[in-house]
């Protein structure tokens, strides 16, 4: 099994840290790939777009002939976490400060984000989460962090800090406005494993 990094910016190389933990955790067999091409999409199950700066991460996925080979892989249900501007890249809508950026939504989840909802850099905070189904007592990693202000459809909030929305998920997609990458706590990377991993068995089958 094959978990990707979307590596056009941002925090690349502590995901990778991360996930190659978990894989050794959860006893699974796998590798991390930085995806910095098209083609290395094809060859991942799952995939994990960081935080960085939404805006540029926009950009580059369109300078390296990213975003249209994204959706596709999407489409045939690949799993995707987004943290931070990940999570904002994920959202369909997002507020004036996205739209000021000229950042191009990637709008695969049924929710609204509002970019820099918590403060500046200096306004980083930690916070100890409940993030439902996932993880009690997560440590929280808050940097310039997005808010998600509204959840539909099949979309569901997993987490919130003093009643703002700050993890979301839908379907294979997950969104979380901090960053787990940054502690050394695993569980969230070692969940969407097991799920990527349980959606490779319960793929239907190209012969039948
Ligand atoms: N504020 C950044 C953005 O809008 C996200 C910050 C982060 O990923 N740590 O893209």
């Amino acid at each position: 099994m094959n978990i990707g990094i979307l590596s056009v910016q941002g925090a690349v190389s502590e995901h990778e840290i991360s996930m190659k933990r978990a894989f050794l955790r959860r006893g699974i067999e796998g590798k991390v790939i930085k995806v910095k091409r098209a083609d290395s999409l094809r060859e991942v199950d799952g995939l994990i777009i960081p935080g960085g700066e939404s805006s540029t991460i926009s950009r580059l996925l369109d300078r390296f002939e990213l975003r249209e080979n994204l959706l596709e892989r999407a489409d045939e249900g690949m799993n995707i976490m987004g943290t931070c501007a990940g999570a904002i890249l994920l959202a369909k809508e997002g507020d004036h400060s996205v739209g000021r950026t000229d950042t191009e939504l990637l709008g695969l989840m049924d929710m609204s984000v509002v970019r820099n909802s918590f403060g500046r850099q200096r306004e980083s905070f930690e916070r100890h989460l409940e993030v439902s189904g996932i993880a009690r007592d997560f440590p929280g990693v808050f940097i310039r962090a997005p808010s998600i202000t509204r959840v539909w459809g099949d979309c569901r909030a997993l987490s919130s800090v003093e009643g703002i929305v700050v993890a979301a998920q839908e379907g294979n997609y997950l969104a979380l406005s901090f960053h787990p990458e940054l502690t050394g706590d695993t569980r969230i990377h070692e969940y969407f494993l097991d799920r990527t991993k349980s959606s490779i068995l319960h793929r239907p089958s190209k012969n039948c």
